[in-house]
């Protein structure tokens, strides 16, 4: 199979996206100029984006970033984004709730603090909308003229919003039997939407041969040729957490897994915290969670692999379901390095964990917040994720968009004439 290294029609002169200084690969670190390249073109290893970070003190920059603005731009100053960056159209996401979540620490007996990172908060109520928003400046930066992407559902509606604000043309693919909110939601916002007649693995396929294509000319994939900036929105989830915590690291984050990228990024970024001196340098765990019905990383972690062997995807988590992870590896590398772990819930214990978020803390999830909570839960039980840390879970996604998951067991407590002689038969009254 021939490698694709360089795609789409590239300005060639030299581009402005603030400290990122290069693309470097993370097998060989050899270094690339910055462009919409996104496998090394020596060991077809991913490239990633290397910086020239701020070099002043940490206290200025701490100062400098609680004087931006309240969303992603704050951290402006550590991503691949051009100077003057908040006053461009974009969805501008992020600087979304940490919710100090005590009920549901109560439930699970966790006593070191246990914080849900609420991402449904973002403009398409999915932490896909910080990806898409770097990559939006790269796709400018490059020149393309259509944003495109292959998505399991949430990225396609990012990139449609994204795309009508920055008034760039869009195109994306997405597997033809997604959940009627995902479509509708990547479909609303006027761009073209392309249901392919197969799962995440074969969208992404068809899109990476349309990269090669002339058909595919001008476009940037934000998942694929503007993966390395894509990646770096990531990051911002770690920065929030821990600005939000007060400058300091928690002790354990849970964190779903489709890709993987997320995951990575949020490794990646409380590693720039550590060495920009914004937090103190402890240890700290990352826990990755899938579904079971795709759990091929959790399946390698579990048996010890460094390898991870693609499934077929066949669970209600859907904007999880990526048979084969592009950055499972590194996941692997991560949770092992870290001390964390990487665990799958069944779809049965993805719906009760949906509704011990809402139930709880008035905070309904999708499929994918279902996942992470779920494997929370399971790994506390496990005496895994040890309850009396400061625990972290992301909550990546938004319930009305999976109302599937829960709709036959959320109904209408009891249907009634309008009469107070019903009510009393219904027996919901205080009398
Ligand atoms: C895409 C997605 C993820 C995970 O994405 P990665 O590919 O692992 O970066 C998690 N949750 C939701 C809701 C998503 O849409």
């Amino acid at each position: 199979m021939a490698v694709q290294t360089v795609a789409g029609n590239a300005t060639t002169a030299p581009v402005d996206l603030g400290p990122a200084a290069a693309l470097s690969c993370r097998e060989c670190g050899e270094r690339f100029e910055l462009g919409p390249l996104f496998a090394c073109a020596s060991c077809f290893g991913p490239l990633e984006v290397a910086y020239d970070l701020p070099t002043g003190s940490p206290e200025e920059l701490r100062k400098r970033i609680e004087a931006g603005p309240d969303n992603i731009w704050r951290y402006a100053p550590l991503l691949p984004v051009p100077s003057g960056v908040a006053e461009k159209p974009n969805i501008n996401p992020g600087f979304t709730k940490l919710v100090k979540a005590d009920n549901l620490a109560r439930e699970l007996g966790v006593t070191g603090g246990l914080y849900v990172k609420d991402d449904s908060g973002n403009p398409t109520h999915s932490f896909k909308d910080r990806v898409v928003a770097i990559a939006v400046e790269a796709a400018r930066a490059f020149g393309f003229t259509t944003l495109s992407c292959s998505s399991t559902g949430n990225l396609a509606g990012a990139v449609g919003a994204a795309a009508a604000r920055a008034g760039l043309r869009s195109c994306v693919f997405i597997p033809h039997d997604l959940e009627q909110g995902k479509v509708v939601m990547a479909a609303v916002y006027g761009g073209e939407l392309v249901g392919i007649e197969g799962n995440y693995d074969d969208v992404n396929r068809f899109c990476s041969e349309l990269i090669g294509d002339p058909l595919g000319e001008g476009w940037g994939f934000v998942n694929v040729n503007l993966r390395p900036y894509y990646g770096e929105g990531s990051k911002t989830l770690a920065y929030e957490i821990c600005e939000q915590l007060g400058w300091r690291l928690p002790d354990q984050i849970v964190i779903p897994i489709a890709s993987g990228s997320q995951l990575t990024k949020i490794d990646k970024g409380l590693q720039e915290l550590i060495k920009l001196g914004l937090v103190e340098d402890k240890p700290y765990k990352i826990f990755g969670a899938q579904a079971e019905g795709c759990s091929p990383v959790s399946a390698a972690f579990k048996a010890g692999h460094d390898v991870v062997r693609p499934q077929k995807p066949n669970t209600i988590a859907k904007s999880l379901a990526i048979g084969n992870p592009a950055d499972g590896p590194y996941v692997l590398d991560i949770a092992r390095r870290t001390g964390g772990a990487v665990e799958d819930v069944t779809d049965e214990q993805v719906v009760d964990a949906i509704k011990l978020l809402a139930r709880t803390e008035g905070i309904f999830g999708e499929t994918a917040g279902g996942v992470t909570l779920g494997v929370t839960k399971k790994l506390i039980e496990a005496g895994v994720i040890d309850p009396t840390l400061t625990t972290v879970v992301v909550n990546t996604g938004d319930g009305l968009k999976t109302l599937d998951a829960v709709s036959a067991t959320s109904q209408a407590t009891a249907t009634i004439k309008p009469s107070l002689d019903a009510f009393r038969a219904a027996g919901l009254g205080t009398a």
